[in-house]
């Protein structure tokens, strides 16, 4: 083991570690390496192969030598917040997490800022108009390839509505949050890490995730 590689691991994995089931270094996730067969460029195939400048094996195209870089996609969430101090969540309406509860937020497009997908995001699932603040933490998840990442929000307009996403749209006040019925580890996370920070008192009571 490398120096680099043993500082690594005596550092362990650090607070989004918490966020993901499975062990670091384990490569695609099957269900994403499935889906990668062929190059976008070409249409030829793709194959694992150790390349003289790549530090680890990487998917690359038999025909043209393009490499097929694999890397997670990140989902921007926002945590929106009532003048009352309430947490507004909603009770998802599709897969993944139908019928659990979560705070609204979807994969960032290309053509927009980290903050312009969370105002959306929030208004598309919410009706809610808000003002994006602080991170409240970025979350890793390997099993699905994603970085979950939580800002505060504060709500400053719009009118809560229903949707195929969103079957309830609930504000909880922080000792009311329904945590039986979170739908994701990284949503459990990020409104935890809300409630550490902003209402420590009752994440004092808490009982351990
Ligand atoms: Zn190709």
């Amino acid at each position: 083991m490398d120096d680099a590689l043993a500082f690594r691991r005596a550092s362990g994995r650090g607070p989004d570690g918490r966020s993901t089931e499975i062990e670091p270094g384990r490569g695609t996730p099957s269900w994403l390496a499935g889906t990668l067969n062929y190059c976008t460029r070409c249409g030829g195939g793709l194959a694992l192969e150790a390349l003289p400048t790549e530090d680890r094996e990487r998917l690359a195209c038999s025909a043209c030598g393009y490499i097929a870089y694999v890397n997670p996609r990140l989902v921007v969430t926002a945590i929106p917040v009532t003048d009352a101090g309430e947490i507004v969540l909603l009770r998802r309406g599709i897969e993944p997490g139908l019928g659990s509860w979560a705070q609204p937020g979807g994969f960032l497009e290309v053509d927009e800022t980290v903050t312009e997908a969370a105002i959306r995001e929030t208004h598309e699932e919410t009706g809610l108009l808000v003002e994006i603040g602080e991170i409240v933490g970025l979350y890793s998840r390997l099993e699905a390839a994603i970085v979950v990442i939580a800002f505060e929000a504060r709500v400053v307009g719009g009118v809560a509505r229903t949707n195929p996403e969103a079957l309830e749209i609930v504000a909880f006040r922080p000792d009311q949050i329904p945590w039986d019925g979170i739908a994701f580890r990284t949503s459990l996370w990020a409104i935890r890490d809300w409630v550490k920070l902003r209402r420590p008192d009752v994440f004092a009571s808490l009982a351990p995730p």
